[in-house]
């Protein structure tokens, strides 16, 4: 399932969307965050799931635009860090 992490206001729609059924729990996204946005653990939204899934931390949810601000200019450039390390294409953004 597709699980959605942030919000929307007035300026847009800041999520980060785990795509639960590619990601393997592998963990490369949470070191190569450089903001500590993401992390590995149990699934919210599966409580019968057995394996660890990544999900944005309770503490950047409502802030995800600002925690992520600093890599967005990067996107134009070159993949964003947690994009780039995921090999099942799991991760992705909403603006
Ligand atoms: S790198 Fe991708 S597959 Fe690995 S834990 Fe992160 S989201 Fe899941
Ligand atoms: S865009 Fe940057 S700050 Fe946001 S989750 Fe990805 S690596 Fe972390």
């Amino acid at each position: 399932m597709l699980a959605n992490y942030g919000y929307k206001n007035g300026s847009g729609d800041y999520f980060i969307t785990i795509d639960t059924d590619k990601c393997d729990g592998c963990g490369n996204c949470v070191p190569a965050c450089p903001f500590g946005v993401l992390e590995v653990g149990e699934d919210e939204n599966d409580p019968f799931r057995e394996e660890p899934v990544a999900k944005v931390s309770e503490f950047h949810r409502k802030k995800i635009k600002y925690s992520c601000a600093p890599c967005k200019p990067m996107k134009k450039r070159k993949p964003l860090p947690c994009m780039n390390v995921c090999s099942p294409g799991a991760i992705a953004h909403s603006w």
